[in-house]
Protein backbone atom coordinates (compact mmCIF):
# COMPACT_ATOMS: atom_id res chain seq x y z
CA UNK A 1 0.00 0.00 0.00
CA UNK A 2 1.09 3.74 -0.30
CA UNK A 3 -0.60 5.43 1.61
CA UNK A 4 0.81 6.23 4.94
CA UNK A 5 -0.40 6.58 8.70
CA UNK A 6 -1.12 10.08 7.30
CA UNK A 7 -1.86 11.44 3.70
CA UNK A 8 -2.06 14.74 2.38
CA UNK A 9 -3.32 15.41 -1.07
CA UNK A 10 -2.98 18.73 -3.37
CA UNK A 11 -5.14 19.17 -6.25
CA UNK A 12 -4.08 22.08 -8.37
CA UNK A 13 -4.72 23.62 -11.47
CA UNK A 14 -1.80 24.23 -13.85
CA UNK A 15 -1.55 24.72 -17.21
CA UNK A 16 -3.88 22.02 -19.69
CA UNK A 17 -3.09 18.22 -20.10
CA UNK A 18 -1.32 17.92 -23.33
CA UNK A 19 -3.57 15.35 -23.98
CA UNK A 20 -7.27 16.78 -22.81
CA UNK A 21 -9.27 14.26 -24.77
CA UNK A 22 -10.19 11.12 -22.59
CA UNK A 23 -14.19 11.27 -22.54
CA UNK A 24 -14.69 11.19 -19.27
CA UNK A 25 -12.48 14.19 -17.97
CA UNK A 26 -13.88 17.56 -17.01
CA UNK A 27 -10.77 19.37 -15.80
CA UNK A 28 -8.77 19.63 -18.90
CA UNK A 29 -11.69 20.81 -20.81
CA UNK A 30 -12.51 23.59 -18.13
CA UNK A 31 -12.44 26.87 -20.54
CA UNK A 32 -9.93 28.48 -18.07
CA UNK A 33 -6.85 27.16 -16.39
CA UNK A 34 -4.08 29.21 -14.97
CA UNK A 35 -0.86 29.09 -16.80
CA UNK A 36 2.11 27.21 -14.86
CA UNK A 37 3.98 29.39 -12.77
CA UNK A 38 6.42 28.99 -10.16
CA UNK A 39 5.83 31.54 -7.94
CA UNK A 40 2.12 30.34 -7.76
CA UNK A 41 2.73 26.69 -7.30
CA UNK A 42 5.14 27.36 -4.64
CA UNK A 43 2.79 29.72 -2.97
CA UNK A 44 0.15 27.09 -2.51
CA UNK A 45 2.51 24.39 -1.83
CA UNK A 46 3.73 26.49 1.01
CA UNK A 47 0.36 27.31 2.41
CA UNK A 48 -0.93 23.90 2.20
CA UNK A 49 2.51 21.75 2.87
CA UNK A 50 3.50 22.97 6.35
CA UNK A 51 4.42 19.38 8.45
CA UNK A 52 5.64 16.21 7.66
CA UNK A 53 2.91 13.52 6.20
CA UNK A 54 3.99 9.88 5.39
CA UNK A 55 2.09 10.75 2.09
CA UNK A 56 1.84 13.59 -0.11
CA UNK A 57 -0.41 13.03 -3.20
CA UNK A 58 0.29 16.00 -5.64
CA UNK A 59 -1.99 16.24 -8.69
CA UNK A 60 -2.49 18.16 -10.93
CA UNK A 61 -4.93 16.90 -13.99
CA UNK A 62 -2.43 16.08 -16.49
CA UNK A 63 1.69 15.16 -16.24
CA UNK A 64 3.47 16.25 -13.78
CA UNK A 65 6.79 15.77 -15.80
CA UNK A 66 5.03 18.15 -18.78
CA UNK A 67 6.77 21.53 -18.31
CA UNK A 68 3.75 23.13 -20.14
CA UNK A 69 2.01 22.40 -16.85
CA UNK A 70 4.56 21.91 -14.44
CA UNK A 71 7.63 23.57 -14.75
CA UNK A 72 11.36 21.98 -13.86
CA UNK A 73 12.09 24.57 -11.31
CA UNK A 74 9.02 23.62 -9.78
CA UNK A 75 9.31 20.20 -9.69
CA UNK A 76 12.73 20.11 -8.26
CA UNK A 77 11.31 22.56 -5.38
CA UNK A 78 8.68 19.84 -4.43
CA UNK A 79 10.85 17.11 -4.59
CA UNK A 80 13.47 18.92 -2.39
CA UNK A 81 10.93 20.08 0.38
CA UNK A 82 9.46 16.45 0.49
CA UNK A 83 13.03 15.88 1.72
CA UNK A 84 12.97 18.62 3.99
CA UNK A 85 9.97 17.85 5.72
CA UNK A 86 11.02 13.85 5.83
CA UNK A 87 7.60 12.87 3.66
CA UNK A 88 8.38 9.23 2.82
CA UNK A 89 6.06 9.03 -0.23
CA UNK A 90 5.29 11.28 -3.10
CA UNK A 91 2.43 10.64 -5.41
CA UNK A 92 2.42 12.05 -8.59
CA UNK A 93 0.74 11.56 -12.05
CA UNK A 94 1.65 11.21 -15.54
CA UNK A 95 0.55 9.99 -18.91
CA UNK A 96 3.52 7.58 -20.21
CA UNK A 97 4.41 9.66 -23.32
CA UNK A 98 5.79 12.18 -20.62
CA UNK A 99 7.83 9.21 -19.06
CA UNK A 100 11.41 9.36 -20.76
CA UNK A 101 14.52 9.09 -19.05
CA UNK A 102 15.20 12.78 -19.97
CA UNK A 103 12.10 13.88 -17.90
CA UNK A 104 12.52 11.86 -14.77
CA UNK A 105 16.38 12.75 -14.78
CA UNK A 106 15.49 15.99 -12.75
CA UNK A 107 13.71 13.86 -9.96
CA UNK A 108 16.22 11.26 -9.90
CA UNK A 109 18.76 14.04 -9.69
CA UNK A 110 17.02 15.39 -6.78
CA UNK A 111 16.22 12.52 -4.99
CA UNK A 112 19.40 10.71 -5.34
CA UNK A 113 19.51 8.69 -2.02
CA UNK A 114 16.03 7.48 -2.59
CA UNK A 115 15.28 8.71 0.60
CA UNK A 116 11.48 9.92 -1.48
CA UNK A 117 9.76 6.91 -2.66
CA UNK A 118 7.98 8.72 -5.24
CA UNK A 119 5.33 6.77 -6.96
CA UNK A 120 4.07 7.49 -10.79
CA UNK A 121 -0.21 7.26 -10.67
CA UNK A 122 -0.56 5.99 -14.38
CA UNK A 123 -4.50 6.53 -15.50
CA UNK A 124 -4.22 3.29 -16.95
CA UNK A 125 -8.42 2.87 -17.14
CA UNK A 126 -8.88 -0.49 -18.47
CA UNK A 127 -6.33 -3.34 -20.31
CA UNK A 128 -8.91 -3.52 -23.43
CA UNK A 129 -7.34 -1.01 -26.07
CA UNK A 130 -10.40 -1.20 -28.34
CA UNK A 131 -11.81 0.75 -24.87
CA UNK A 132 -8.92 2.94 -24.72
CA UNK A 133 -9.60 3.73 -28.13
CA UNK A 134 -13.31 4.58 -28.05
CA UNK A 135 -13.00 6.58 -24.22
CA UNK A 136 -10.30 8.60 -26.38
CA UNK A 137 -7.59 7.97 -24.09
CA UNK A 138 -4.50 8.13 -26.53
CA UNK A 139 -2.15 5.43 -25.59
CA UNK A 140 -2.75 2.10 -25.89
CA UNK A 141 -1.76 -0.80 -22.76
CA UNK A 142 1.52 -1.35 -24.59
CA UNK A 143 2.44 2.47 -24.24
CA UNK A 144 1.64 1.78 -20.52
CA UNK A 145 3.79 -1.32 -20.21
CA UNK A 146 7.13 0.45 -21.62
CA UNK A 147 6.44 3.63 -19.03
CA UNK A 148 6.15 1.35 -16.47
CA UNK A 149 9.38 -0.72 -17.43
CA UNK A 150 10.89 2.62 -17.64
CA UNK A 151 9.93 3.78 -14.21
CA UNK A 152 11.03 0.32 -12.50
CA UNK A 153 14.51 0.35 -14.38
CA UNK A 154 15.26 3.74 -13.14
CA UNK A 155 14.17 3.17 -9.25
CA UNK A 156 10.48 4.46 -9.09
CA UNK A 157 7.31 3.48 -7.83
CA UNK A 158 3.92 2.81 -10.20
CA UNK A 159 0.36 3.23 -8.82
CA UNK A 160 -2.47 2.31 -11.67
CA UNK A 161 -5.63 3.87 -11.99
CA UNK A 162 -8.62 1.61 -12.79
CA UNK A 163 -11.80 2.93 -13.76
CA UNK A 164 -15.40 0.43 -12.68
CA UNK A 165 -17.60 0.55 -15.47
CA UNK A 166 -16.56 2.88 -18.01
CA UNK A 167 -18.83 2.93 -21.29
CA UNK A 168 -18.58 0.72 -24.22
CA UNK A 169 -17.64 -2.38 -22.21
CA UNK A 170 -20.10 -4.90 -22.55
CA UNK A 171 -19.42 -6.39 -19.54
CA UNK A 172 -18.24 -4.15 -16.87
CA UNK A 173 -17.17 -7.16 -14.44
CA UNK A 174 -15.12 -9.01 -16.75
CA UNK A 175 -13.56 -5.85 -17.62
CA UNK A 176 -12.46 -4.80 -14.23
CA UNK A 177 -11.42 -8.57 -13.67
CA UNK A 178 -8.94 -8.73 -16.59
CA UNK A 179 -7.78 -5.05 -16.27
CA UNK A 180 -6.75 -5.86 -12.29
CA UNK A 181 -5.13 -9.33 -13.46
CA UNK A 182 -2.86 -7.37 -16.03
CA UNK A 183 -2.16 -4.04 -14.13
CA UNK A 184 -0.83 -6.67 -11.08
CA UNK A 185 2.02 -7.81 -13.83
CA UNK A 186 2.99 -4.30 -13.94
CA UNK A 187 2.60 -1.84 -10.96
CA UNK A 188 3.03 -1.83 -7.03
CA UNK A 189 -0.78 -0.92 -6.10
CA UNK A 190 -3.93 -0.33 -7.71
CA UNK A 191 -6.61 2.50 -7.35
CA UNK A 192 -9.77 1.60 -8.50
CA UNK A 193 -12.23 4.59 -9.22
CA UNK A 194 -16.11 4.64 -10.15
CA UNK A 195 -16.74 7.18 -13.04
CA UNK A 196 -18.61 9.81 -12.72
CA UNK A 197 -18.43 12.51 -15.47
CA UNK A 198 -19.21 16.69 -14.92
CA UNK A 199 -20.42 18.70 -17.05
CA UNK A 200 -17.15 19.58 -19.34
CA UNK A 201 -17.08 15.54 -20.10
CA UNK A 202 -18.53 14.39 -23.15
CA UNK A 203 -19.29 11.25 -20.77
CA UNK A 204 -21.65 13.79 -19.23
CA UNK A 205 -23.77 13.61 -22.15
CA UNK A 206 -23.89 10.07 -22.67
CA UNK A 207 -25.39 9.98 -18.86
CA UNK A 208 -28.30 12.96 -20.18
CA UNK A 209 -28.82 10.84 -23.52
CA UNK A 210 -28.78 7.57 -21.10
CA UNK A 211 -26.70 5.67 -23.21
CA UNK A 212 -24.75 5.67 -20.04
CA UNK A 213 -24.76 5.97 -16.29
CA UNK A 214 -22.57 5.63 -13.63
CA UNK A 215 -23.28 3.36 -10.31
CA UNK A 216 -24.62 3.87 -7.33
CA UNK A 217 -22.86 2.45 -4.19
CA UNK A 218 -24.51 -0.70 -4.11
CA UNK A 219 -23.67 -2.00 -7.63
CA UNK A 220 -20.14 -0.08 -7.19
CA UNK A 221 -19.90 -2.46 -4.60
CA UNK A 222 -20.96 -5.44 -5.59
CA UNK A 223 -18.71 -4.71 -9.17
CA UNK A 224 -15.57 -4.36 -6.87
CA UNK A 225 -16.52 -7.27 -3.81
CA UNK A 226 -13.84 -9.94 -4.62
CA UNK A 227 -11.19 -7.01 -5.16
CA UNK A 228 -11.50 -5.81 -1.72
CA UNK A 229 -9.39 -8.33 0.38
CA UNK A 230 -6.36 -7.13 -2.15
CA UNK A 231 -3.70 -5.11 0.03
CA UNK A 232 -2.64 -3.76 -3.38
CA UNK A 233 -5.27 -2.18 -3.73
CA UNK A 234 -7.38 0.86 -2.86
CA UNK A 235 -11.07 1.46 -3.50
CA UNK A 236 -12.60 4.62 -4.60
CA UNK A 237 -16.62 5.04 -4.68
CA UNK A 238 -17.37 8.64 -4.25
CA UNK A 239 -14.13 10.89 -4.20
CA UNK A 240 -15.55 12.30 -7.68
CA UNK A 241 -19.30 12.40 -6.87
CA UNK A 242 -20.98 15.46 -6.60
CA UNK A 243 -24.09 17.56 -7.59
CA UNK A 244 -24.55 17.61 -11.68
CA UNK A 245 -23.24 20.96 -13.14
CA UNK A 246 -24.09 22.02 -16.78
CA UNK A 247 -22.40 24.33 -18.93
CA UNK A 248 -24.78 25.59 -20.56
CA UNK A 249 -27.58 27.00 -18.16
CA UNK A 250 -30.54 28.18 -20.73
CA UNK A 251 -33.88 28.81 -18.93
CA UNK A 252 -36.28 26.14 -19.18
CA UNK A 253 -40.06 27.69 -19.78
CA UNK A 254 -43.35 26.03 -20.79
CA UNK A 255 -45.59 23.58 -20.22
CA UNK A 256 -45.12 21.22 -22.32
CA UNK A 257 -44.12 17.27 -22.45
CA UNK A 258 -40.06 18.17 -23.02
CA UNK A 259 -40.33 20.64 -20.28
CA UNK A 260 -41.84 17.81 -17.44
CA UNK A 261 -39.32 14.76 -19.04
CA UNK A 262 -36.22 16.68 -19.69
CA UNK A 263 -33.37 14.84 -19.57
CA UNK A 264 -32.08 17.50 -17.63
CA UNK A 265 -34.34 17.02 -15.17
CA UNK A 266 -33.71 12.96 -15.42
CA UNK A 267 -30.12 13.10 -14.29
CA UNK A 268 -30.91 15.46 -11.90
CA UNK A 269 -33.45 12.87 -10.16
CA UNK A 270 -31.36 10.69 -10.99
CA UNK A 271 -28.58 11.98 -9.22
CA UNK A 272 -31.04 12.91 -6.11
CA UNK A 273 -32.27 9.46 -5.91
CA UNK A 274 -28.92 7.30 -6.16
CA UNK A 275 -26.06 9.52 -5.32
CA UNK A 276 -27.38 12.59 -3.07
CA UNK A 277 -27.33 11.70 0.82
CA UNK A 278 -29.73 13.73 2.93
CA UNK A 279 -28.62 15.54 6.06
CA UNK A 280 -28.76 13.07 9.21
CA UNK A 281 -30.26 16.05 10.99
CA UNK A 282 -33.29 16.00 8.36
CA UNK A 283 -35.89 13.14 10.15
CA UNK A 284 -38.94 14.73 8.46
CA UNK A 285 -39.83 14.81 4.93
CA UNK A 286 -41.89 18.29 4.26
CA UNK A 287 -43.46 18.06 0.72
CA UNK A 288 -43.79 22.21 -0.32
CA UNK A 289 -44.90 23.75 -3.71
CA UNK A 290 -42.67 25.53 -5.99
CA UNK A 291 -42.73 29.23 -6.54
CA UNK A 292 -42.74 31.77 -9.47
CA UNK A 293 -39.52 33.46 -7.58
CA UNK A 294 -36.44 32.00 -7.84
CA UNK A 295 -34.70 30.45 -5.94
CA UNK A 296 -38.14 29.61 -4.58
CA UNK A 297 -37.19 30.64 -0.59
CA UNK A 298 -37.15 34.46 -2.31
CA UNK A 299 -41.39 34.11 -2.89
CA UNK A 300 -43.53 35.77 -0.69
CA UNK A 301 -44.77 32.23 0.06
CA UNK A 302 -41.92 30.17 1.12
CA UNK A 303 -40.85 32.98 3.16
CA UNK A 304 -43.90 32.84 4.68
CA UNK A 305 -43.83 29.08 5.41
CA UNK A 306 -40.41 29.56 6.65
CA UNK A 307 -41.34 32.21 8.71
CA UNK A 308 -44.06 30.36 10.35
CA UNK A 309 -42.15 27.06 10.51
CA UNK A 310 -39.27 28.28 12.23
CA UNK A 311 -40.57 28.81 15.21
CA UNK A 312 -41.35 25.00 15.73
CA UNK A 313 -38.89 23.06 17.85
CA UNK A 314 -38.06 20.47 15.67
CA UNK A 315 -37.40 22.42 12.52
CA UNK A 316 -34.14 22.42 12.18
CA UNK A 317 -35.37 18.19 11.49
CA UNK A 318 -37.66 19.38 8.81
CA UNK A 319 -36.15 18.82 4.91
CA UNK A 320 -37.72 20.77 2.42
CA UNK A 321 -38.54 19.19 -0.44
CA UNK A 322 -40.26 21.09 -3.27
CA UNK A 323 -42.38 19.48 -5.61
CA UNK A 324 -42.43 20.67 -9.32
CA UNK A 325 -42.31 20.03 -12.83
CA UNK A 326 -38.33 19.12 -12.66
CA UNK A 327 -39.01 16.92 -10.19
CA UNK A 328 -38.33 16.43 -6.25
CA UNK A 329 -36.19 19.70 -5.15
CA UNK A 330 -34.29 19.30 -1.77
CA UNK A 331 -33.85 23.07 -0.69
CA UNK A 332 -29.85 23.07 -0.89
CA UNK A 333 -29.94 22.81 -4.24
CA UNK A 334 -32.85 25.44 -5.27
CA UNK A 335 -30.23 27.62 -6.46
CA UNK A 336 -28.34 25.30 -9.00
CA UNK A 337 -29.25 25.56 -12.63
CA UNK A 338 -32.16 24.75 -13.65
CA UNK A 339 -33.59 25.02 -10.26
CA UNK A 340 -33.82 28.75 -10.65
CA UNK A 341 -33.97 29.06 -14.44
CA UNK A 342 -37.44 27.65 -15.21
CA UNK A 343 -40.96 28.30 -15.20
CA UNK A 344 -43.85 25.92 -15.97
CA UNK A 345 -46.86 28.41 -17.07
CA UNK A 346 -49.97 26.77 -15.54
CA UNK A 347 -52.49 28.47 -18.17
CA UNK A 348 -50.53 26.47 -20.10
CA UNK A 349 -51.36 23.21 -19.31
CA UNK A 350 -53.70 21.01 -21.31
CA UNK A 351 -55.49 18.30 -19.91
CA UNK A 352 -53.03 15.87 -21.42
CA UNK A 353 -50.34 17.01 -19.61
CA UNK A 354 -52.34 17.38 -16.78
CA UNK A 355 -52.63 13.84 -16.64
CA UNK A 356 -49.08 13.34 -17.28
CA UNK A 357 -47.33 15.47 -14.67
CA UNK A 358 -49.72 14.02 -12.14
CA UNK A 359 -48.10 10.44 -13.11
CA UNK A 360 -44.33 11.61 -13.40
CA UNK A 361 -44.88 13.61 -9.88
CA UNK A 362 -46.16 10.08 -8.50
CA UNK A 363 -43.08 8.30 -9.70
CA UNK A 364 -40.30 10.95 -8.66
CA UNK A 365 -42.08 11.09 -5.12
CA UNK A 366 -42.11 6.71 -4.97
CA UNK A 367 -38.80 6.63 -6.54
CA UNK A 368 -37.29 8.90 -3.81
CA UNK A 369 -39.30 7.77 -0.78
CA UNK A 370 -37.53 4.46 -1.51
CA UNK A 371 -34.06 5.72 -1.02
CA UNK A 372 -34.55 8.29 1.30
CA UNK A 373 -35.97 7.25 4.41
CA UNK A 374 -37.63 9.66 6.73
CA UNK A 375 -39.74 9.58 10.14
CA UNK A 376 -42.75 11.56 9.56
CA UNK A 377 -43.61 13.15 6.53
CA UNK A 378 -45.52 16.30 5.94
CA UNK A 379 -47.25 18.41 3.16
CA UNK A 380 -48.48 21.92 2.71
CA UNK A 381 -51.37 22.53 0.84
CA UNK A 382 -52.05 26.19 -1.00
CA UNK A 383 -55.13 27.24 1.28
S1 LIG B 1 -7.90 12.08 -17.79
FE1 LIG B 1 -5.82 12.78 -17.50
S2 LIG B 1 -4.83 12.33 -19.45
FE2 LIG B 1 -7.01 12.27 -19.85
S3 LIG B 1 -7.53 14.33 -20.53
FE3 LIG B 1 -7.87 14.27 -18.32
S4 LIG B 1 -6.00 15.01 -17.41
FE4 LIG B 1 -5.53 14.45 -19.53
Amino acid sequence: MPTGKTELTIITESGRCSWARCIFCSFSKKPYLPEPDFNRLKHQLDAKLTRQFDTLKYLNSGSFLDQNQIPKDFQKYLIQKCLDLGIKQLIIESRPDHITPANLKLLKDANKNQKLKIYFALGLETSDNETLKKISKGFTTTDYQNAAALLKKQGFYIRTYLMANLPYTKDIQKSLDDSVNFAQKHTDTIAIINTYPYGYAPLFYMWLKKTWRPLDKSEFNTLVKKHRANKKIDIYYDDYISYPRFKNQTPLVGATKENLNNPIYDLWQDYIVRFYEKPEIKKYALFLPCAYRKPYSFSKTHKQIIRHLKSLPFYANLHHLMISNPGIIPREFETKYPFAHYDWPEWEETPGIKKQYLKTTEDRIQNYLKTHKYEKLFAYFKP
